[in-house]
């Protein structure tokens, strides 16, 4: 917080955590993560290939008048969040997904399934078109 335009916002990025999470690889993974996503409010999401977990909850140090009170003695992660490509400002976060609901989870996971059938499909052509030629 600090910038000009920090002061018109309600400090929106300090009523949340984001915490990163292995990356699912099992169906008991992504089981856990529709666990997750069960729960009101929670969001799931990958950016740069890294999978995260939003829970909204504000920090204690926020203050009625969205300042902060321990701003001279504020964390590091506070000091390095940038104003002008944050919440507020609407900046990309470059998200590769965002998951809401259970739901968002079951249709990514379709499309995945379907991108690996594909690839498998399109490996097996060139296998045989390369048989084929060498024959
Ligand atoms: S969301 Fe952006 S504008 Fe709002 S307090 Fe945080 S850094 Fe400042
Ligand atoms: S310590 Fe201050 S800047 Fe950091 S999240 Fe809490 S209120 Fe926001």
């Amino acid at each position: 917080m600090g910038s000009v335009c920090c002061e018109h916002c309600t400090s929106v990025c300090c009523t949340y955590l984001a915490l990163p999470l292995d990356k699912p690889v099992t169906r008991r993974d992504f089981d856990d993560i529709r666990w997750y996503l069960m729960h009101k409010d929670i969001i799931v999401f990958i950016e740069d290939g890294d999978w995260y977990i939003q829970v909204p909850v504000p920090c204690a140090n926020l203050r009625p008048d969205n300042l902060c009170a321990v701003y001279s003695t504020r964390p590091s992660i506070c000091r390095e969040y940038k104003a002008g490509d944050c919440d507020y400002a609407g900046g990309s976060y470059g998200y590769d997904h965002v998951f809401q609901c259970e739901e968002d989870l079951q249709v990514y996971l379709k499309e995945r399934r379907a991108k690996a059938r594909r690839r498998k499909t399109a490996k097996k052509a060139r296998v045989r078109h390369e048989r084929t030629a060498t024959s």
